[in-house]
């Protein structure tokens, strides 16, 4: 029986029957798992028998989070790493293969801009950036035909400029590659990419789908629709000795994961040897956050909806950006992709000056100064000289950054006591 997404929200990927009657998923804090006998270690090894051997590879309460993960995207299969960041780098990496370019754009994630230009390059994966993600027309010109996926954000932090996915899903398709959508800031309750032609999503599990700043995680998750041995794959073909049959005969990924080749391959190898494996414990922490993810995620727009109301009336406030704040241009995106809403995340040029600013920055009480989003509490912040520090300045005209730039993510307090900490922090700045 298929249920609804809140159900699966709170009880997806958990048999309480197969972990003594626990109603709560067991944190399984262990390293190693027994074998039996020596010919279940066989089937084991060989990939004929599916139980966990090693935390690195498997762990049955990081099981509980992918196969949760997995049925509120109505998706083939997850992969639950470390951080965010291991989720969008292995997804790259298990995209590109040797040799492969991303075709990628400037509105993304400050540290997964920086990587293109500080890590990539090194192991020889070359990533190419459209200038205005806005022109879908771009992304079709910056193909190449060795470009091998393209990586782009649902929803942009800190201006909630909104992806026309469908048309840039049918960009990459034309091309024979998947499109990767790093879903963070929207969540699976405003936004299933997968609806949209999207193969991989990517989270930060740090930010709103955990929701409570206490934990570091990613995860990856597949459509199971792309076919990987279309020619353009040729890592997915090639057999390797990991993967060999109970005979010694190697197999490749498509052998041995059919249904799930790139999860499976990220398994097999990312995870395998470069080894960002998500702790049992962080494991059990999302999957708490996720249980009230749609009550959080719903109740964080309609904070944000009643901030933007404040903020659009204040002298003190030049511009709010934001899908709900008047005039946006992303409204008609919003409206056909985001009908729950575009998140809680916005921006608002401070009118004052810089010194001004930092008075206010200290001087709101209940909107925390720090640098994460989506947490049950409010959040503010500058990204120019903080989060986005690593954008060089032509990358931030690209994205609109400028020093006046003042991000909110609005956590789960009174509206009322949020405008009003925002009111008494303008006042003692602009004094
Ligand atoms: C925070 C973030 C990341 C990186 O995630 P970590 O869990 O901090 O490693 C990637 N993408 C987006 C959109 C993010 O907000």
């Amino acid at each position: 029986m298929s249920h609804d997404f809140d159900t699966i929200k709170v009880h997806g990927g958990y048999n309480p029957e197969r972990h003594n009657n626990a109603i709560s998923t067991p944190i399984y804090q262990t390293t190693a798992f027994a074998l039996g006998d020596s010919y279940r270690a066989d089937r084991l090894f060989s990939f004929s028998e599916d139980d966990p051997i090693y935390t690195r590879l498997s762990n049955p309460t990081v099981d509980v989070l992918e196969k949760r993960l997995t049925a509120l995207h109505g998706a083939a299969g997850t992969i639950a790493l470390a951080s965010g960041m291991a989720a969008v780098s292995y997804a790259l990496l298990n995209a590109a293969g040797s040799g492969g370019r991303i075709l990628a754009t400037a509105r993304l994630y400050g540290g997964t801009v920086d990587s293109f230009a500080s890590i990539f390059p090194d192991i020889g994966l070359e990533v190419d950036i459209v200038a205005n993600p806005d022109d879908t027309d771009e992304f079709r010109q910056g193909l190449r035909p060795d470009t091998r996926a393209i990586f782009i954000e649902s929803v942009s932090n800190p201006f909630a400029a909104i992806s026309d996915v469908e048309k840039i899903a049918d960009i990459a398709h034309a091309h024979k590659i998947p499109l990767i959508v790093d879903n963070t800031l929207a969540t699976p309750y405003l936004f299933n990419p997968f609806e949209h032609g999207a193969d991989v999503v990517v989270y930060s599990a740090t930010k709103g789908l955990s929701g409570h700043g206490n934990v570091i995680a990613g995860t990856v998750t597949e459509s199971g629709g792309f076919d990987y041995g279309n020619g353009n794959f040729p890592h997915f073909e090639r057999p390797l000795w990991f993967l060999r049959d109970a005979g010694g005969n190697k197999r490749n990924i498509l052998q041995v994961f059919p249904a799930v080749p790139f999860t499976g391959r990220l398994r097999a190898v990312h995870l395998n040897y470069l080894g960002a494996a998500l702790s049992p414990f962080d494991a059990y922490l999302a999957l708490l956050g996720l249980e009230t993810l749609s009550e959080r995620v719903a109740k964080q727009v309609s904070n944000a909806r009643a901030v933007i109301r404040y903020l659009e009336a204040s002298p003190h406030v030049k511009w709010v950006r934001h899908p709900d704040a008047a005039g946006n241009p992303y409204k008609p995106l919003a409206d056909k992709y985001f009908p729950k809403g575009a998140g809680a995340v916005l921006a608002f040029g401070f009118n004052g000056t810089e010194e001004q600013k930092r008075a206010f920055l200290a001087a709101t009480k209940i909107f925390g100064y720090h640098a994460n989003i989506g947490d049950a509490r409010s959040l503010i912040i500058n990204p120019s000289e903080t989060t986005h520090v690593e954008l060089t300045y032509e990358q931030r005209d690209i994205v609109g950054l400028s020093t006046d730039t003042v991000r909110l993510s609005l956590g789960l307090e009174s509206p009322d006591d949020l405008t009003a900490d925002l009111e008494q922090a303008f006042e003692a700045a602009l004094r």
